[in-house]
């Protein structure tokens, strides 16, 4: 992995908003991918809600979050520490930015895997001034040492590091200034309570309603000069995005790009239909791994119930992504549920694929 780093040697951002969630490789690249935000080009800059007032939908989340910012304001004190978890591309590092920007300060991007020895967190943490964010992605890989060193930062505001080793050694503390952690996981079962217990406010991130996806690509396609299109577009648009904004802004901007080569700028619902096709995605938005997730479940394994290792086995994807990105959409909308015994079809999800259950499926009180 390459770890791209900004002139001060910090870590930097992940470029997200060029993850597309539509072939298993691109889905897979995602978590570890990244560049520098200076690279991202400044429409996906401008398109981020810079304000919890731009900030669509998650009300809940939103309200939490402007009391915390509004008493840490008040008392000039840092805002909470806050963990945040749900499935990728609903907004956790969009957050992180707009916590830092309503607090006037700096937000510091970095996440788990990137952060290989207790060392690499020091140069950051020491730099960050009173009230900047620390951001760190996919928290739960976070490796055990690097963990530890983040215990007394959190709690305390300071760190504690070792210099030289044997009879010399010397534990050497330095304060910090007043900062936030802001972990994001998709995985929160992942995190060891330790660490869980020290974030002041955790949330768990939904999947967005029809109605907010709607308003994230209207304000988007004014930012990306979408001409000419129409409410019935922006509705197709939003039922195919799997309740995620990461994936309408991605559905949006194929549709620009077949609306300006093949239908003379016009983004209308029929252009949008064309380029959804293109794209191999079906009307509920599923794609081409969801079906073959789907039918490898159904054709292999009469239905269910099958382990999470069977099925990435059969698919041969890694069972991370499959966990990350295939399923949490699938149960969201009852096409798929977990049981003590592994996943099953729903009849819903079975009939969708034109799947036959077996008639001893799964009673109901075996599922949790
Ligand atoms: P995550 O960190 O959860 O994977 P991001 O914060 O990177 O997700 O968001 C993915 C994309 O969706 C970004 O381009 C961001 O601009 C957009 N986005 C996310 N949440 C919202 C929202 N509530 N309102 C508008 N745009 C959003």
């Amino acid at each position: 992995m390459t770890r791209a780093e900004n002139s001060n040697g910090y870590p930097l951002t992940m470029a997200k908003e060029r993850i597309v969630a539509q072939s298993a490789q691109e889905r897979t690249s995602a978590p570890t991918a990244q560049s520098r935000e200076a690279d991202l080009d400044p429409q996906t800059l401008e398109i981020r809600p810079r304000t919890l007032r731009d900030y669509i939908g998650q009300r809940e989340l939103v309200e939490r979050l402007s009391i915390a910012l509004e008493a840490a304001k008040l008392r000039k004190e840092a805002m909470e520490h806050v963990l945040l978890h749900g499935p990728p591309g609903l907004g956790k590092t969009t957050i992180a930015h707009v916590i830092a920007a309503e607090m006037g300060s700096r937000a510091y991007v970095t996440s788990g895997p990137a952060l290989t020895k207790a060392g690499d967190l020091v140069g950051t943490l020491t730099k960050m001034e009173a009230h900047d964010v620390l951001f760190i992605d996919e928290i739960h890989r976070l490796p055990a040492a690097v963990e530890e060193y983040i215990y007394p930062a959190m709690e305390d505001r300071r760190i504690d590091f070792t210099l030289d080793s044997g009879m010399h050694a010397r534990v050497v503390t330095i304060e910090l200034k007043p900062f936030t952690l802001i972990g994001a996981t998709t995985r929160a079962g992942l995190l060891t309570q330790a660490l869980r217990s020290r974030f002041g406010i955790s949330h768990h991130l939904e999947f967005y309603g029809h109605d907010d996806l709607v308003r994230i690509l209207v304000r988007a396609a004014a930012i990306l000069s979408v001409r000419a299109i129409d409410n019935d577009a922006f509705d197709a648009i939003a039922a195919r995005s799997r309740g995620t904004p990461r994936i309408a802004l991605r559905l949006l901007r194929r549709v620009r790009d077949f609306a300006d080569v093949r239908a003379q700028g016009r983004a209308d619902s029929d252009a949008v239909m064309a380029a959804l096709r293109l794209e191999g995605i079906d009307d509920i938005g599923l794609d081409d791994l969801d079906r073959k997730y789907m039918r490898a479940v159904a054709d292999i394994y009469g239905g269910g119930p099958v382990g999470l290792e069977a099925i990435s086995a059969t698919l041969a994807e890694d069972a991370g992504t499959i966990e990350d990105l295939v399923e949490p959409y699938l149960l969201q909308i009852g096409f798929l549920a977990r049981t003590r015994q592994g996943r099953r079809l729903t009849k819903q999800g079975a009939e969708s694929i034109g799947f036959e259950l077996p008639a001893a499926a799964t009673p109901p009180d075996q599922l949790f």
